[in-house]
């Protein structure tokens, strides 16, 4: 028996961090039985949770990939929907109040510690010496790939530096 056919279940709310977008397919074996995994706290706590069956919410601990095949078990990153206009939509992203709090939230993911620079149009974010701005809007997979490169190279550099 299937009485509670979670299909039955309304779409996502809009707005926020409630996911929307087609589902996709796996590109490994084509199923259709995509999960989407939703990264970080909604913007609105009611938002938790929220959204079809096939949308996991799993909190501030990135996972490395946002795509899960129910099937064949296959994981693998798709493009982030999450777009940003302002540095306040990115500290409600991170769940934070303040530059440096957001600063906090970046460097977990990162070896070295980040600092972030804020005025009213752009998002500077650095790392020791360097850093990257974000002119907005910046989609978030946009924004972590910055981030990426930026520590890639400071790394580098460090590493050449022992030498
Ligand atoms: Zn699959």
């Amino acid at each position: 028996m299937a009485e509670d056919r979670t299909e039955d279940r309304p779409p996502p709310r809009g707005g926020g961090a409630t996911h929307t977008g087609s589902r996709g397919t796996c590109p490994v074996c084509a199923s259709d039985d995509v999960i989407h995994l939703v990264i970080g706290m909604p913007a609105l706590p009611e938002d938790w949770g929220s959204g079809p069956v096939w949308v996991e919410w799993v909190g501030c601990a990135h996972p490395g990939y946002n795509r899960r095949c129910a099937s064949c078990g296959g994981t693998w990153t798709a493009s982030s929907e999450t777009t940003f206009h302002s540095v306040l939509e990115v500290m409600a992203h991170a769940h934070v109040d303040t530059p440096d709090d957001l600063a906090d939230w970046i460097s977990e993911e990162y070896e070295h510690d980040a600092w972030v620079r804020v005025d009213d149009h752009h998002l500077e974010i650095g790392f020791r010496n360097r850093s990257v701005t974000i002119v907005y809007p910046v989609r978030e997979d946009d924004l972590w790939e910055s981030l990426d490169d930026l520590h890639d190279e400071l790394s580098e550099e460090l590493a050449a530096e022992r030498e």
